[in-house]
């Protein structure tokens, strides 16, 4: 019902060959959508919601028999997946939107999206026997990796440019007893590094990695789940390595294949300038070249995503678009987000950013249904937020000094009145 094949050429694709035999491109897994019935599907998904087994309660293993096989007992869940939609009218007022909502992915164990991908990835690695799971991360990837193999009882052994990324993560990432190796160099660097390694030695839990996909793509059937299964008009989403794009996009597509959504939203991928290839190709019309990536979002700071190809057919089959913002830009939506009394890192806000100049341009209508897909927790990186509310930017919030407390509540009262 599910098979490896190869994203371009289509090719059947061995499990765990890291990419296709024949032209070099990555496996992805197709679904077979037509031996599925959608009544089926929703009516399993509303009665698992109400189960206390952890797999049911996982919103990524609610919807097993859309994910590669893993057996039962090899499963590693950490109640992943079962992230709340909030509303966001203050984020929709920045945007220029009537109404605006927020699939806060950040709101995972290890709060980022990752661990959707992560399950499922180190659940099958457990089953193939692997004894030492490793990435190249930007810190997210790898805390995430770190609690999942931890759970599993592997090794996990991290490639990470820890100059170029949030303390808070890596804190989090040796917490959970992985082995951080400080690369020389950027992401990118470290990705290569980690590619060239013999997949025998260790299970490779990057993006490139199809289980991780197939994970992730479950944030859309839970996006649609919490909306009675109506796709909203767009999805707006940042992009790195584009992994995540890929996954959305698959989701969306499949769901809408199953008969559980009556349309595709619109994707809409924002990129930071200092790290924009592919919002660069997607304007040019031409294939992707690698940049040296440069911005505060430490999350995106990617020259050369591994997924472009997979992500760019999502975004054309979805009719979207693809854009990048300045870093203030960032800066100022990720406070905004937070005024909503939301929060997210840096890296998410780029999404808010990006829609607020798609409204702008009339690309979003002012009446559009939107969702903005918030990646990390604003815990993720608190030295970020700090900088932001002393650097008297626009929404920035300083902390208020030399002032008695009773005297300042009477003041703040006096121009309240
Ligand atoms: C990994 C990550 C991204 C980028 O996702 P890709 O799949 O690499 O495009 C964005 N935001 C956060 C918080 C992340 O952790
Ligand atoms: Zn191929």
């Amino acid at each position: 019902m599910i098979a490896l094949r190869c994203s371009a050429c289509g090719l059947a694709v061995d499990v765990d060959a890291p990419v296709c035999g024949a032209c070099g491109e990555l496996p992805g897994f197709v679904l077979d959508t037509a031996a599925f019935r959608a009544g089926d599907l929703r009516e399993r998904a509303r009665e698992r919601r109400s189960s206390i087994e952890p797999r049911d309660r996982s919103g990524v293993w609610r919807f097993r028999e859309l994910l590669p096989p893993v057996a039962d007992d090899a499963i590693v869940t950490l109640r992943e997946g079962d992230v709340p939609l909030y509303d966001a009218p203050r984020g929709a007022a920045y945007a220029g939107l009537a109404r605006l909502a927020y699939l806060h992915l950040g709101m995972n164990p290890t709060a980022s999206f990752k661990d959707a991908g992560m399950t499922v990835a180190i659940s099958h690695a457990r089953e193939r026997g692997a004894r030492v799971a490793v990435c190249a991360s930007t810190g997210n990837t790898a805390a995430s990796m770190a609690a999942y193999a931890a759970r599993a009882g592997m090794t996990a052994v991290v490639l990470a440019p820890v100059d170029g990324i949030s303390p808070a993560k890596v804190a989090q990432t040796l917490d959970y007893g992985a082995h951080v190796v400080a690369v020389d160099g950027d992401f990118d660097d470290a990705l290569r590094a980690v590619r060239a390694l013999d997949p025998a030695l260790a299970a490779v839990v990057n993006s490139v990695n199809p289980y991780r996909i197939e994970g992730q793509k479950t944030a859309a059937y839970v996006l649609l789940e919490l909306r009675a299964w109506r796709a909203p008009d767009w999805v707006v989403l940042p992009g790195g390595n584009l992994g995540n794009t890929s996954a959305l996009g698959k989701g969306f597509r499949e769901a809408h294949a199953l008969g559980l959504a009556d349309s595709i939203p619109h994707l809409a991928v924002v990129q930071a300038a200092g790290a924009a290839p592919f919002a660069s190709a997607w304007n040019s019309g031409t294939d992707l070249i690698p940049v040296r990536a440069q911005t505060d979002a430490t999350a995106i700071r990617i020259g050369a995503p591994a997924s472009w190809k997979k992500a760019r057919a999502e975004v054309r089959g979805s009719e979207g678009t693809v854009l990048a913002v300045e870093d203030a830009e960032i800066a100022d939506a990720r406070a905004v987000i937070g005024r909503d009394g939301v929060g997210c890192e840096p890296a998410s806000a780029a999404s808010l950013a990006g829609l607020r100049r798609l409204v702008d341009a009339g690309t979003v209508a002012r009446d559009a249904d939107v969702v903005c897909v918030l990646t990390g927790h604003v815990l993720k990186d608190t030295a970020y937020a700090a900088r932001y509310h002393e650097s008297g930017a626009r929404y920035a919030n300083a902390i208020v000094r030399g002032s008695a407390i009773a005297e300042y509540l009477a003041a703040l009262l006096a121009v309240r009145a």
